[in-house]
């Protein structure tokens, strides 16, 4: 095939004129679609000036036509709808946990609209963002104060450079933690400015490890949940309440965080109120992991504390939006006054078997009418989002084969809406545990449709 030369390029304006960039012309602002076409040819010469061998079918007006809407569909398009069949309930990189649908429309309210976000209504003076969680929070976990910010890496990272920096923060070897996304406990310390003092080794800590290392610049002992990993055998972890009580008997802060939080009890994992009746000063957890609710990271504990946080200027620079405050406390009102039932992530994390294997039935059904060769099978998902790693949730889903496994999966998720299983000893696994209850019918059609391609 000949290659392309510098002079071989063709001029903005006859490809302009070509039917193919004309059709898109008809779906995109004229100017955007002359951009993008601008784009693709600046990228073809570039090409050509490195000396690469472009192939001459490369400005075929097909073949440009093509670049050139990929390229205005990128810019047109935003977040697309992930159907997950993954049985993973809090993937991160699906965006963790769904909203309930109140929770969505709070959110869509709040930014659709003004809002008394900081307002007083009583008064007409400024109110505090906070007051709309705080009152929640406290009620649902039984803390004197509470604040939201962004995340809980920002949480951890607001406390420890507020509470303990130019100080010596006390850590277990066993809690020198990576969660993942580079959030890494020792890097967060180093950030925050307080002083990492490690005590005990990595797999055993004993009170007298952390009793010996306080010292007149110790400003707190920190416990870190170790939520994406468990340690077996010959181990030893000291318990919340024999560090609380000894932080207070030394004069010293007890600092706990918990990552995933959870307000209602889940396998061993202590829930927040247990935590901190146990003794904890500060406790710091995720709004979107195990609580169910919008990204957030929150803080609890003692109200000098939570007020000195508040003060700090760094809050000011993770102050959470309205949409997520809106998000937030629609879902812990649904915690008080609905039932965490109301919370999908919480009904995805508890859904019994048998309500799976109805749903997994159903699909298979669907299925089959549209001509999809598919098996029921019993599959296991997990919690996902660093939360109960050891912990597999008994689940049901449908097994597909196909010729290419690989192009099959990748078909499904560039489709609409988009669906992402996981491929297993040669099968296409798709789990019904984390499929929303109106997704049913739409995954059943897009399977069916990457299935016809297939063939
Ligand atoms: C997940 C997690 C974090 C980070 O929380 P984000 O909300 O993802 O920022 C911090 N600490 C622990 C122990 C975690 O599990």
């Amino acid at each position: 095939m000949a290659a392309l030369r510098m002079r071989d390029l063709p001029a903005l304006h006859r490809l302009l004129a070509t039917a193919e960039i004309e059709e898109l012309a008809g779906r995109y602002p004229r100017e955007r679609v002359r951009d993008a076409l601008r784009e693709v040819l600046g990228d073809l010469r570039r090409r050509l000036e490195r000396g690469e061998a472009v192939p001459a079918d490369a400005i075929a007006p097909a073949a440009v036509a093509g670049e050139t809407r990929r390229r205005l569909d990128y810019l047109d398009q935003g977040l697309r709808q992930v159907i997950n069949a993954t049985g993973v309930v809090l993937h991160t990189n699906l965006g963790r946990a769904p909203l309930a649908p109140s929770a969505a429309r709070a959110a869509a309210l709040a930014g659709g609209g003004y809002s008394d976000l900081e307002f007083d209504r009583e008064s007409g003076r400024r109110g505090s963002r906070q007051d709309h969680l705080e009152g929640l929070l406290c009620r649902l976990t039984g803390a004197p104060a509470a604040l939201v910010v962004n995340n809980n890496a920002a949480a951890v990272f607001l406390v420890l450079r507020t509470l303990a920096a130019g100080r010596e923060t006390v850590l277990s070897r066993g809690e020198l933690v990576e969660i993942g996304g580079s959030f890494r406990i020792p890097d967060v310390m180093r950030e925050s400015g307080s002083i990492l003092r490690e005590v005990g080794t990595t797999n055993r800590t004993h009170l007298k490890d952390y009793e010996q290392a306080i010292g007149p610049d110790t400003a707190a002992l920190l416990r870190v949940h170790p939520s994406n990993f468990r340690q077996i055998g010959f181990t030893a972890r000291v318990e919340g309440e024999e560090i609380a009580a000894l932080a207070h008997r030394l004069g010293v802060l007890f600092l706990e965080d918990l990552g995933s939080g959870a307000l209602v009890p889940f396998g061993d994992e202590p829930t927040v109120s247990e935590v901190l009746s146990s003794g904890a000063d500060v406790v710091t957890m995720s709004g979107d992991k195990l609580l169910g609710g919008p990204q957030a990271g929150i803080v609890l504990g003692r109200e000098d504390l939570v007020a000195q946080l508040r003060r700090a200027p760094l809050y000011r620079a993770m102050r959470p939006d309205k949409m997520t405050i809106a998000a937030l406390a629609e879902t812990l009102r649904l915690y008080l006054m609905d039932g965490f039932d109301a919370v999908p992530a919480l009904r995805m994390l508890q859904a019994s078997e048998e309500a799976l294997k109805a749903v997994a039935r159903r699909l298979r059904a669907r299925l089959r009418r549209a001509g999809v060769t598919c098996e029921l099978v019993p599959l296991a998902g997990r919690a996902g989002g660093g939360s109960l790693p050891e912990t597999t949730l008994p689940s049901w889903g449908v097994a597909l084969i196909a010729q290419d496994l690989e192009a099959f999966h990748r078909r499904l998720r560039l489709g609409r809406p988009s669906v992402v299983g996981r491929i297993e000893d040669g099968r296409l696994l798709l789990d019904v545990r984390t499929v929303l209850p109106g997704e049913e019918q739409e995954l059943a059609q897009a399977v069916a449709a990457a299935y016809a391609l297939n063939a």
